[in-house]
């Protein structure tokens, strides 16, 4: 999660061997993709406003945080216009702080199974992807990512039962990436431990 990162400390990790970025402004992303190596994983993680879409596609190879029915149809109608097939994430809200983003998990359930989301042929959902509460309790962390988890099984031995494209279980920064990973993260997203403090804000 190189977010805050000037493009120099991203080429320093590009020459150590990472390959995929995250990044959370998606102008951001656009110029740091412009300046940087081309072979480049870009992913894009946090709130995407509609708006940016358009901008965002040629550049992303994966969503993390498709965080409403709403978004998800507005990246595939993008992505029909371009002829693109987008790999989405779709995020659940696991934490206890209240927000405004990410799906409950009966309303992801409720909207997988609905008509418009069979309709949507431009998103392949590859997983799901979600944030723990900001605590040191490790147990409530813990608990939370438990609880991803088991969403994340029962939706891959039946809505996606057929399809072997759903893989992806994006829990885990820098503060809780070892208990996601003994829970079952296949991406951590890990940004200050690698990069430090971020250096500026925008
Ligand atoms: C910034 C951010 C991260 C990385 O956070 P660190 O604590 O610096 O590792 C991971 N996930 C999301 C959604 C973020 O916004």
């Amino acid at each position: 999660m190189s977010k805050f990162h000037p493009a120099s400390a991203i080429q320093e990790a590009y020459e150590a061997g990472q390959r995929v970025f995250g990044e959370s402004k998606v102008q951001e992303l656009i110029e740091k993709q412009a300046q940087l190596p081309a072979d480049i994983e870009w992913h894009f993680i946090g709130h995407l406003q509609t708006n940016k879409i358009k901008q965002l596609l040629p550049y992303v190879q994966l969503i993390h945080g498709v965080d409403s029915a709403k978004l998800l149809l507005e990246i595939n109608k993008e992505a029909k216009k371009k002829g693109l097939l987008v790999n989405c994430l779709l995020q659940v809200h696991i934490a206890q702080e209240e927000t405004k983003f990410g799906f409950s998990a009966e309303e992801l359930l409720h909207f997988l199974q609905s008509e418009p989301f069979y309709q949507l042929k431009h998103v392949r959902i590859s997983g799901l992807m979600g944030m723990a509460t900001n605590t040191t309790n490790i147990e409530t962390i813990r608990a939370e990512f438990k609880s991803l988890k088991s969403v994340f099984d029962q939706l891959k031995t039946s809505v996606f039962s057929s399809q072997n494209t759903f893989t992806e279980l994006s829990i885990g920064m820098s503060s809780d990436y070892q208990i996601a990973i003994e829970e079952g993260s296949t991406m951590v997203r890990i940004g200050s431990a690698i990069f430090g403090p971020r250096l500026y804000q925008i």
